[in-house]
């Protein structure tokens, strides 16, 4: 038997067990950086498949490797654990435990997968040169990020340069299949925080007050030109203000107005550049009014980026694995991720894992309270990894 079919053999053989695993997990999610049980459920889990060689990361993270039989090159597997402050609202026998907080962006699934890939390379060490390193990381949910905390630990930075590979679940691409796309794929976030200060007072004599909800709309649509006028068409950029508190009253004209939104770009250089823009545009027009307006900046995530040789080649292999028909090219997405960060230092490639099923009704979005998987996405996911993995490790 070719070692594709065995890795499919075992993967179909073992994902049953992963899929308890994969409840488990979505039965009691925990915060970004706080997932202290998760990760000692997943120490508990990677012993219990003889993987010893195991280093804590980012304090919630591990940082395992498997070795193959022979010494050679080493390629490293991500898997996010974290979820999401989100009530579930799913009517299922493994429905979160925890209130308020559910794995609506999938990262339990990601963390089976992983570990059903484990399971699947423990099995087949003897036969592969090279190592495995099996990165669980935290905290993907929450700006600066576990990836951010990763990077700085010495466990990790020893490594130097190799090649990351990465999956995410995608709700609107069906189970069975998985998406592709090399270069540029998902945006930076940055957050932005905007206090617009003027002199409140009565409604009715505007002239004695310097009036921060005009100021402020001024600048809302002002601050489209960033990406309608200054922005190359050819950048993909958005600038989305989600948050605006004029504490004010039908009367009462208030003293100040708090915008909060993002920026979201997939250029590093055009990324700060906009942001010194902006900066300046909301400070000008706000005393220009006679107010002030000061910016806060929260720097996100950088855009993450698939190196095009890395990833046409696993998309070739992924062709190999589930059939030309199952591997989809995407399109850019503005969505953030920490993967990121890797990206920017490594060969890396992240590709979205399909966990839809119309027939089952399996669609929600991510981050919405019915979010669900097809669990099927468990068995092509983890087997998938495997084979990625090694035939990388020999390239
Ligand atoms: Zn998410
Ligand atoms: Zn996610």
């Amino acid at each position: 038997m070719d070692e594709r079919q065995k890795i499919k053999r075992l993967a179909a053989q073992y994902a049953p067990e992963f899929v308890s695993v994969r409840r488990y997990l979505h039965q009691h999610p925990e915060l970004s950086f706080q997932e202290h049980r998760t990760c000692t459920y997943l120490k508990e889990q990677l012993l219990s498949l003889g993987v010893t060689d195991i280093v804590s990361v980012a304090e919630t993270g591990l940082l395992a490797t498997i070795h193959g039989g022979r010494a050679g090159k080493t390629v490293l597997l991500r898997a996010d654990i974290d979820a999401l402050p989100i009530q579930e609202r799913n009517a299922v026998d493994y429905v979160s435990k925890n209130d308020g907080v559910m794995h609506a962006c999938g990262h339990d699934a990601h963390s089976a997968s992983l570990l059903l890939c484990a399971k699947i390379l423990m099995e087949l060490k003897e036969d592969f040169s090279g190592s495995v390193k099996l990165l669980f990381q935290p905290a993907e949910e929450l700006s600066p990020g576990g990836a951010s905390a990763v990077i700085r630990e010495k466990a990790y930075t020893a490594l130097g340069s190799l090649p990351h590979l990465g999956q995410h679940v995608r709700p609107d691409i069906p189970v069975g299949k998985v998406g592709f796309r090399s270069g540029k794929f998902m945006a930076s976030m940055d957050e932005l925080f905007l206090t617009v200060k003027g002199k409140g007072g009565h409604a009715a004599m505007p002239e004695k007050t310097i009036d921060p909800v005009l100021i402020a709309s001024h600048i809302i649509v002002a601050a489209q030109q960033l990406v309608s006028r200054r922005a190359d068409p050819k950048i993909p950029s958005v600038l989305s203000f989600g948050k605006v508190i004029a504490d004010g009253a039908i009367n009462v004209i208030p003293d100040e107005v708090v915008i909060e939104g993002t920026f979201r770009t997939l250029d590093e250089d055009w990324r700060k550049t906009a942001l010194g823009q902006l900066d300046k545009l909301v400070t000008t027009l706000a005393e220009a009014m006679g107010g002030r307006c000061e910016l806060k900046i929260n720097h996100g995530y950088p855009h993450l980026k698939n190196e095009p040789v890395l990833t046409e080649r696993l998309k070739a292999l992924a062709e190999d694995y589930l059939g030309k028909e199952n591997v989809l090219g995407l399109d850019q997405w503005m969505a953030a991720e920490d993967f990121a960060y890797y990206s920017q230092q490594n060969p890396a490639c992240f590709y979205m894992l399909g966990v839809g099923n119309a027939e089952k009704h399996i669609g929600s979005g991510l981050h919405t309270p019915t979010f669900d998987i097809d669990e099927s996405a468990l068995e092509v996911g983890g087997g998938l990894m495997v084979w990625l993995a090694l035939s990388t490790l020999s390239a």
